[in-house]
């Protein structure tokens, strides 16, 4: 087995990384530390929960010199979310070597985003519309940056932030190294990658089909009127640990929390209407275990990295397959295994068969008898999930109301 000496790491981070219980190398980190370590770029297909933040980080923090007063490194993130769980991990490394770092994303303030500026920063982990804010204010200086990551980069050089990430890119140096990290590349988007990238080496660890593995999948028909009822029964079969239900909208997830939380559900809603430090409150509770139920736009599908998430619902339909591993891959991580579920009415079907289609699987369908009794076509479920996490179901709102009041207008 490689160790992390083989990777020609310094003894400083190596140390910090065995504080942290890590000791050995992940496979996309050893395939991509030296490449990116002698400066290639590199394009990196990668589930997250495979490592994949430590194989840019830990290279990139041996590149940089917290004696060179410049911007060195630049990650781009689609979510909020991922820029504070990278800004974590990152933060992490500094006992190392005592590089600054700036978390820029939006939501948050700006003035003091700018008195830090001030200051001599190396490495910014941002999201492109705050980047952007800050290239327009001239309070970033790209300049003089060395490496540039694009962090589920199929979602960073797609519809959405084509144009902002094109936008940043013309601010930096031609003469770059770039890295594109991703659970999933089609070969329109590695064009589009290629474009900015000199002659990437490819790094591929795990195909799709073998990340869903240990992730049991299973579908449930249903229709648009039914749908609420049918979830709340798998639910209540389920009681999952954690879970995250996504829904299409913003709205829905809205309309979704109200109604689960009125049944006495234990939940909280996450999507990017939010103030930021509510989704960070809400994100910070999930975490933590307060909340068994976070209700989500695919705001939540991308990158985090929440140990402890069992099952995933998808209420409404993913756009496409790629969403649909993005949602499903929350769950089952680290080898701990997983539950998804999809929520299919008619009108979904030819939606289905695409995501079938491409993740090459006919997902096992699970027929919910009329009465509050489900049958199923494959293995029945024979722990009894429900006894062990019951006390975190809030089944008597009244209670419940009762007991929070006063914390705020809904009881939270
Ligand atoms: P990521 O794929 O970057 O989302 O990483 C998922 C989790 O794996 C993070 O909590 C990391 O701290 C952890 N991790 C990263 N590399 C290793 C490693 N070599 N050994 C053990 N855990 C790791």
């Amino acid at each position: 087995m490689m160790k992390f000496k083989d990777l020609e790491l310094s003894d400083n981070i190596i140390n910090i990384l065995q504080s942290q219980g890590i000791i050995n190398p992940t496979p996309i980190q050893e395939q991509s530390i030296m490449l990116i370590k002698e400066g290639n770029d590199v394009i990196a297909e990668a589930q997250t929960g495979t490592g994949k933040t430590l194989a840019f980080l830990l290279p990139m923090f041996e590149n940089m010199s917290p004696d060179v007063s410049t911007i060195q490194g630049l990650i781009l993130t689609p979510t909020r979310e991922l820029a504070i769980q990278i800004t974590q991990e990152a933060k992490k490394l500094k006992e190392a070597k005592d590089l600054k770092i700036l978390a820029a994303y939006g939501g948050q303030d700006i003035t003091a985003q700018l008195k830090k500026l001030k200051g001599n920063i190396h490495l910014v982990i941002a999201t492109p519309g705050r980047l952007l804010d800050h290239l327009r204010r001239n309070t970033i200086d790209l300049d003089g940056l060395n490496t540039l990551v694009l962090d589920e980069a199929d979602q960073m050089l797609h519809l959405g932030f084509k144009n902002e990430v094109e936008a940043i890119i013309k601010q930096m140096p031609k003469k770059r190294q770039t890295l594109c990290f991703s659970a999933t590349m089609n070969s329109q988007v590695k064009k589009l990658a290629y474009k900015y990238m000199n002659d990437p080496k490819i790094v591929v660890v795990e195909k799709k089909e073998i990340t869903l593995k240990n992730i049991k999948q299973t579908l449930i028909e249903t229709t648009d009127r039914r749908k609420q009822d049918d979830l709340c029964r798998v639910l209540d079969e389920d009681n999952p640990f954690m879970a995250i239900i996504f829904c299409r909208t913003k709205r829905r997830v809205d309309k979704l929390e109200e109604d689960l939380y009125q049944k006495g559900y234990n939940c909280q809603k996450l999507h990017s209407d939010l103030t930021q430090s509510k989704r960070e409150k809400v994100m910070k509770a999930f975490k933590r275990t307060d909340v068994q139920y976070l209700i989500a736009t695919d705001v939540a599908s991308r990158g985090l990295d929440i140990s402890g998430v069992s099952h995933i619902y998808n209420y409404d339909i993913p756009e496409n397959a790629e969403s649909y591993i993005h949602r499903i891959g929350r769950t089952g991580r680290a080898g701990e295994k997983g539950y998804a579920y999809i929520f299919v009415a008619p009108k979904d079907r030819a939606s289905l068969e695409a995501i079938e289609k491409e993740i090459k699987l006919k997902i096992p369908r699970k027929i919910l008898s009329s009465s509050n009794e489900s049958s199923e076509e494959t293995e029945p479920n024979t722990q009894s999930p429900k006894r062990k996490y019951s006390k975190r179901v809030n089944t008597n709102p009244k209670k419940f109301f009762k007991a929070n009041k006063g914390k705020d207008k809904k009881g939270r």
